[in-house]
């Protein structure tokens, strides 16, 4: 039974109730009172949430490891230390971003004033997934806070340690009359879904990616969906093996492979492949040592659903490096799989695990055409001549993950890796209205004659 009532018997009225309603319209009106729109609050959110970092540092770290045995060094620099960073390129250039944008005028508008104002949505609603639980959440709410919003926030309920943090402790650090967390898997964040917002910006899943924006649809909400994709990554001939190696060995296990903009797979020649193979053995070792599974660099599953489905992946292609699995600890070895086919599981979805499938092709001609018979992915790693001839959501030549350490560049996808892009001002602006405004001068109504009917002939000539 809920509270108020009495011998705890539900009644109709009371299955009825919903327990979003409240916190969304307290933070509605906490909008519409105006609280979020002067700078100085802004900054005092930012301030809060940096200050949730900093004191917070070694609750976070302890939380990532025990939801994804991230490294110390692993949580730093892909969770605490780029919030933090968003924080600070927020908090000092927030007055720069907030200010009018005057624009070019015409002949007829001279002496008005015409500016573009970044005004906030309103009520804004932030899902997020669990593998970059911190990084997800906060670094689209730096945006959104920044920007004037309140702020609904859901974050996954599978990175339970860190969800639990984010719910009990980073609401105190901000004002909770515009902030609140609301917790909740698929049904509950369906539930949230039916509700009225004014933005929605959704990470994870395509197929989530597509629930979120059918219920957007019905009210019309605006959306930015960072969803994911198979990334891929092409090595030319010409590439030295090991400085290949290394890049692409750390950026496919980072945090065990659970990473949206990692490389899902490679392109390359079988000669090139023979050369690799040795080279990203030796990396995988320097890395991690004879007995992965021991080293402290290396994450964990999430979770035994993502494990067996990853278990399943390992029989696709041939085991060239690694294949073992661990189910008591979640636990897979870095892998690298050869003499897949285009058509196994491995090479149709997203892989989000550390196996590294290798596919052949012949040329680079080959490599293009590869690309682009699949959807457009998140992120792809490559040469230059493949930049000008596929689409993906970002680029990196020569390495991976980079491009999306500059909060100058935006993030985001393209097709089926998303909508919208975000970081840095990017995230400012995704969160603002641009409201197209002209402050015409109230005299000089004379100037005004030319538009008046009745039109003559000859008035039209002048124009
Ligand atoms: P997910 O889509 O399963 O879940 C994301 C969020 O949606 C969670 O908060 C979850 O509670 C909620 N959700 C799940 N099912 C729902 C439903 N039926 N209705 C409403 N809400 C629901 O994604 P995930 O497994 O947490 O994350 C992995 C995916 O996220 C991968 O595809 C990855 O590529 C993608 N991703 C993308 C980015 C990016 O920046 N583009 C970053 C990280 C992850």
């Amino acid at each position: 039974g809920r509270a108020g009532q009495p011998g705890g018997r539900a009644t109709w009225q009371s299955l009825r109730m919903d327990p979003f309603e409240d916190t969304l319209r307290r933070l509605r009106e906490a909008f519409h009172a105006g609280c979020t729109r002067p700078a100085e609050f802004r900054a005092a959110q930012l301030r809060g949430l940096g200050r949730f970092l900093q004191e917070n540092k070694q609750l976070l770290h302890d939380a990532l490891a025990q939801d994804l045995h991230k490294s110390a060094f692993e949580s730093e620099v892909s969770e605490v230390a780029i919030s933090q960073g968003e924080v600070t390129l927020a908090l000092r250039n927030l007055r720069a971003w907030m200010k009018d944008e005057r624009v070019p005028k015409n002949l007829a508008t001279q002496l008005d004033s015409a500016f573009i104002r970044k005004e906030p949505f309103g009520l804004v609603l932030i899902i997020a997934p669990w593998n970059y639980p911190l990084n997800l959440t906060l670094v689209p709410l730096v945006g959104a806070l920044a920007a004037g919003n309140c702020v609904v926030l859901k974050p996954s309920e599978i990175s339970k340690n860190v969800e639990k943090v984010l719910a009990e402790v980073l609401p105190r650090y901000l004002d909770q009359s515009c902030f609140a967390v609301v917790l909740g898997g698929p049904q509950e964040t369906g539930q949230l879904l039916e509700h009225r917002f004014d933005y929605i910006f959704f990470t994870g899943s395509p197929r989530v990616g597509k629930i979120v924006m059918t219920a957007a649809a019905k009210h019309l909400t605006p959306v930015t969906l960072e969803l994911g994709g198979k990334n891929p990554c092409y090595v030319d001939d010409n590439c030295d093996p090991q400085t290949v190696a290394n890049r692409v060995a750390w950026f496919r296990y980072f945090n065990a492979g659970q990473t949206c903009v990692a490389p899902d797979y490679v392109l390359c020649s079988p000669e090139m492949q023979e050369r690799l193979l040795p080279a990203l053995q030796s990396t995988i070792t320097r890395f991690y040592g004879d007995d992965p599974q021991s080293s402290p660099n290396l994450g964990r599953i999430i979770n035994q659903k993502q494990f067996q489905r990853l278990r399943a992946l390992l029989g696709c292609g041939r085991v060239a490096i690694g294949g073992q699995s661990d189910e008591s600890d979640r636990y897979i070895a870095p892998t690298v799989l050869v003499d897949v086919q285009e058509m196994e599981p491995v090479m149709q979805e997203e892989i989000f695990g550390p196996i590294l499938p290798i596919v052949n092709v012949q040329s680079v001609d080959e490599a293009i055409e590869f690309i682009n018979r699949r959807e457009k992915p998140l992120a792809l790693y490559v040469v230059k001549r493949v930049l000008t001839q596929t689409s993906s959501g970002g680029f990196c030549g020569n390495d991976g993950f980079m491009h999306m350490t500059l909060a100058s560049l935006p993030f985001g996808g393209v097709g089926a890796s998303g909508m919208g892009r975000y970081h840095g001002k990017f995230s400012f602006d995704t969160f603002s209205h641009h409201r197209a405004c002209l402050l015409r001068s109230p005299g000089m109504e004379k100037l005004n004659a030319l538009r008046y009917p009745p039109q003559s002939p000859r008035r039209l000539r002048v124009l």
